[in-house]
């Protein structure tokens, strides 16, 4: 069977859907990276610098040991060069050690969504996936689709949503959130520290999607959702999952697709916006 579908990363890292009809589409999580957040910044520098107390020894040393000038798997990682981006790169460690649980904790709900019970997670995931599990056990969610990927041929994005999700009589569900009750939801899983209004404009921008692209490649308009629901996956809170409805509607997906114009621009081939630069001849030549 050929794919559907394949993702395209490009040199900058941004994320394209490419279906079989050669159409290309940015994806809804790329769209989004191009929102900053600044207190990454603030966050990045006190990593690096815990990073530098709680190995105050290699640094002492490293200040004083002139580079070896060698990059990769060959590099002494003891000189000054060395331990610079060492520390530097604390962030990039930690943000793709928790890209990759959130990954694995995606895959295991997916099977467990679509095979039930008995599959098996690696150690570092299966906390956030026990708290997922002993959510459902109580939810009790009716999955109508795991993992569907969904198109806007309208406003040119794709995407990849975790759930189609729907609660029944059996449910156990907060007060707050009682009128979602038999509502078809738009489920987003986050492992996350926090959620920020950004992750509703994701649903928000899977909610424009018309057309969602099945397995064997065959297309079928997207099932009309109701609102939105973030799952919010942290086993050391009380609880383990907090639920918040992200409310889908015109003014919140408006927001979704500003972001999208301004993720096309800032991608898009520079001849578009900018010439070539151009300097003054040197000598007095005269222009025809
Ligand atoms: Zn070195």
């Amino acid at each position: 069977m050929t794919e559907p579908f394949f993702a395209d990363t490009d040199a900058a890292g941004s994320r394209y859907y490419v279906l079989n009809t050669g159409e290309r589409f940015i994806s809804v999580t790329t769209v989004l990276s191009y929102i900053a957040k600044p207190h990454l910044t603030g966050w990045a520098a006190r990593l690096a610098a815990e990073a530098a107390l709680d190995n105050a020894e290699r640094v002492f040393i490293a200040a004083d040991t002139p580079s070896c000038n060698t990059k990769g798997d060959n590099a002494c990682g003891l000189c000054r060069d060395c331990v610079t981006t060492w520390l530097a790169d604390r962030h990039n460690v930690y943000r793709d050690a928790a890209g990759d649980r959130g990954s694995k904790l995606h895959e295991a709900a997916e099977h467990r969504e679509k095979f039930g019970p008995g599959g098996t997670v690696d150690d570092d995931a299966k906390p956030f996936f026990d708290a997922y599990v002993d959510w459902a056990d109580r939810a009790q969610p009716e999955i109508i689709a795991a993992e569907m990927t969904v198109v806007s041929r309208k406003w040119g994005h794709a995407g990849t949503l975790d759930n189609l999700m729907r609660f029944g009589d059996d449910s156990v569900l907060p007060k707050t959130l009682e009128h979602l009750r038999h509502k078809v939801l738009l489920v987003d899983k986050k492992t996350s520290k926090s959620i920020d209004r950004t992750h509703a404009w994701q649903i928000n921008g899977y909610s424009l999607c018309e057309t969602a692209v099945l397995e064997d490649g065959s297309e079928i308009p997207t099932p009309a959702v109701d609102s939105g629901l973030i799952l919010h996956i942290r086993p050391e809170a009380e609880g383990g999952v907090k639920m918040r409805e992200a409310h889908i509607n015109p003014l919140n997906q408006a927001k979704f697709i500003h972001t999208l114009r301004m993720a096309e621009g800032v991608t898009a081939p520079l001849g578009d916006v900018l010439s070539r630069p151009a300097q003054l001849p040197k000598t007095k030549e005269t222009t025809k």
